[in-house]
């Protein structure tokens, strides 16, 4: 059973702008999907339907292998990850890294182990005392990743997260996610209109057009290099 199904999706706005047309997608888990083309297609669409944090239009949105909780939650735990880092400027990379697990009410000390392990996973432990003002570019997002694993997230979503990085910052973070992805074995939806990105990491790659907004392909990718 897939982790998340959309079928016949479909996202108008006010505007009469069609920004997805009938999308039909099952995300199964452990898959590192590409949602790769270009601007307007509605990428950013997709991943907002999926968040939870815009109704499509028409067509409907499951998840069939989480039932509701005593909470009403009816989906897994689920982080975003924007091209832009959005950290706070006054916490520490500490601080930062830890808000989602405070505002779901875990303390400093309780937190403690979890913030430190996830900046660990990004490089960035012996960081945990900065400002964000004090990092580059790079070190910035990798803040930005470790503040959206700490809550060991079921799906990763992630809209155009090296797009304002540097060649070669932008080469190592793609290497360092495919590492994690593949010790992690998380499930990611990674939006990007990189064919090299979406090639390098992806074992599944879904094209989309713009005007209307829609899935042209939707291709399993072989891993270009041997794994371990
Ligand atoms: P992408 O992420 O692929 O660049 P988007 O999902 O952001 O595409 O947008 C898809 C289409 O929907 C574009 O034509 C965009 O201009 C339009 N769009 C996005 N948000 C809105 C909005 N709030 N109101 C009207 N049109 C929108
Ligand atoms: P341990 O059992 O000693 O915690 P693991 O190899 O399971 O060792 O994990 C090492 C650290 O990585 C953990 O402390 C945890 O914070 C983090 N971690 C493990 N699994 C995940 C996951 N799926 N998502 C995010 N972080 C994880």
């Amino acid at each position: 059973r897939p982790l998340v199904r959309l079928e016949g999706v479909s996202k108008i706005f006010s505007n009469g702008t069609v920004a997805l047309q009938d999308m039909t997608l099952d995300v199964r888990q452990g898959e590192f999907i590409s949602l790769l083309g270009p601007s307007g297609c509605g990428k950013s669409t997709v991943l907002r339907i999926i968040a939870g944090l815009g109704d499509p239009s028409a067509g409907s949105i499951d998840w069939p292998t989480s039932g509701h909780d005593a909470s009403g939650k009816a989906h897994p735990e689920i982080s975003f990850v924007f091209q832009e880092p959005t950290l706070m400027p006054w916490a520490t990379v500490f601080g930062n890294v830890w808000l989602p697990l405070r505002l779901k009410g875990v303390s400093k000390a309780a937190a403690r182990d979890e913030v430190l392990a996830a900046l660990q996973m990004v490089g960035l432990d012996k960081f945990a005392d900065a400002y964000p003002r004090e990092l580059s570019g790079g070190m910035k997002m990798r803040v930005s990743i470790a503040r959206a694993l700490v809550t060991r997230p079921k799906l990763l979503l992630m809209d155009e997260p090296f797009a304002a990085l540097d060649e070669i910052t932008r080469f190592k973070l793609n290497n360092d996610l495919l590492h994690l992805w593949e010790k992690f074995g998380w499930t990611v939806i990674f939006v990007t209109h990189s064919v090299f990105e979406s090639v390098y990491l992806s074992n599944r790659i879904v094209v989309m057009a713009a005007r209307p907004g829609r899935v042209v392909n939707d291709m399993a990718v072989d891993a270009p290099y041997p794994r371990e």
